[in-house]
């Protein structure tokens, strides 16, 4: 396709379309592009959904990315609530789910994740929350004004956040999870350490070792009980045990999916299927900087891989180099930035001072940093970013 006519097709409303959208309009791309989302409401920040939207500021938190303006003032054609149903990789078209269709000289799946739900005697109780998108949290910050007792479900980011968000609003959280501390698959041992302590000592009650294995009550959530026996009460639940890429368009259309489950790509981030590109959660591909194939799900990893995405869109291919990038906030406590993914790692060194809450921990492997994890010191991240990529 010539760099700067044609016609592109963006499926998905998250961040890595958005970027995506931006980038080729910034890279002066004349063609036409549209935007196809399921959703109800144009893009927004998702992060937002497990902090802002939780918070006292929820009601005026501006969570549009971008602004609500843009798609119009850059003559991009922003569809919500159009459901793509199936893909023709040979004729080069999109079904929706209206019964219309679109013929694209270049497409792109960002469609993202979907949340991974509990099938557990009494999930389908009312009161039982998952966060994906600003409905679900509105819905939870609403059921949150009469509530005492939540438990969180998991040892995840979002969970921690969650737990956080409504201990700051009065409510008594308890995190329930297997792991011996929150986020330790992710950070190791002295990190989830560190945080764990920081939500003690914020109020966050944690039951560690252990898994829910019921929920029961009448009418909605009363109690939680797990395969230890505790018996937690709740007046509420948020679940947050991870998601699954959302494939099922690309496996429809036979692309090649990868051994994380996403679709797989190339270092460009080019599908199976000649002019079809993927990013963002969805996106399996090979990471020149890592030497490996990864799949990862962060939001400004998502953002990065648009921008990439978007060359190869516009028939300039390139790999993707960036490190990807993480962050979560646990309300005003703690911010935690993340540079990596380290996938496996034999040595944590330790700079600055866990019990001051100012450190940076650099994960080693065979002696070279693989990853970094920061609380205080954003200054080491650029460093780790460089130690990665050469
Ligand atoms: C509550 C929450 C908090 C988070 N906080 C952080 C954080 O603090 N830091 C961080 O780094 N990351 C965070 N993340 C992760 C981050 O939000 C994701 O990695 C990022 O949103 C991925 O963007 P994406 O564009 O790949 O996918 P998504 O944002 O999932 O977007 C995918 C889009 O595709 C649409 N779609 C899917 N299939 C179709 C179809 N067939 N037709 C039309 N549309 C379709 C979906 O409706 C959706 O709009 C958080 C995630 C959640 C859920």
């Amino acid at each position: 396709m010539a760099e700067s006519d044609g016609t592109i097709v963006l499926v998905g409303g998250g961040a890595a379309a958005s970027a995506a959208a931006i980038e080729l309009r910034k890279q002066d791309f004349e063609g036409r592009v549209t935007v196809l989302t399921r959703e109800l409401d144009p893009p927004y920040h998702r992060p937002a959904v497990s902090k802002e939207l939780l918070g006292p500021g929820a009601a005026e938190a501006d969570i549009w990315w971008p602004p609500r303006d843009w798609w119009a003032d850059h003559d991009v054609d922003l569809r919500t609530r159009a459901s793509v149903t199936s893909l023709d990789v040979g004729a080069r078209t999109v079904a929706l789910a209206d019964r219309s269709a679109l013929s694209f000289d270049a497409a792109l799946l960002a469609t993202g994740a979907n949340v991974r739900r509990l099938n557990l005697p009494g999930s389908g109780l009312a009161g039982i929350h998952y966060l994906r998108a600003p409905g679900n949290a509105h819905k939870l910050r609403a059921e949150t004004q009469r509530a005492r007792r939540a438990v969180l479900v998991g040892g995840s980011f979002i969970a921690a956040e969650v737990a956080a968000q409504l201990t700051v609003a009065g409510v008594e959280a308890t995190m329930v999870m297997p792991e011996r501390a929150p986020m330790q698959t992710t950070f190791g041992t002295a990190v989830a350490d560190h945080i764990a302590a920081l939500l003690v000592e914020n109020g966050v009650r944690l039951v560690c070792g252990e898994q829910v294995a019921e929920f029961s009550g009448t009418g909605g959530v009363e109690e939680v009980r797990t395969d230890a026996g505790t018996v937690l009460p709740a007046d509420l639940v948020v679940v947050g045990v991870g998601a699954t890429p959302d494939t099922r368009l690309a496996a429809k259309a036979g692309l090649e999916l990868g051994a994380t489950g996403g679709i797989a790509c190339d270092a460009t981030l080019r599908t199976s299927a000649e002019g079809v590109f993927a990013a963002g959660d969805v996106c399996e591909y090979f990471s020149e900087v890592h030497g490996r194939r990864l799949r990862v799900e962060h939001h400004e990893h998502a953002v990065a891989q648009g921008v990439t995405a978007a060359r190869g869109l516009m028939g300039a291919p390139e790999p993707h180099r960036e490190v990807p990038y993480f962050w979560t906030e646990l309300a005003d406590w703690a911010l935690l930035e993340y540079v990596g993914p380290a996938g496996e790692w034999d040595t944590e060194r330790i700079t600055g001072s866990l019990s001051d809450g100012e450190f940076t921990v650099w994960y080693e492997r065979a002696g070279s940093v693989v990853a970094a994890l920061t609380r205080g010191r954003p200054d080491d991240l650029d460093r780790a970013r460089e130690l990665i990529a050469g």
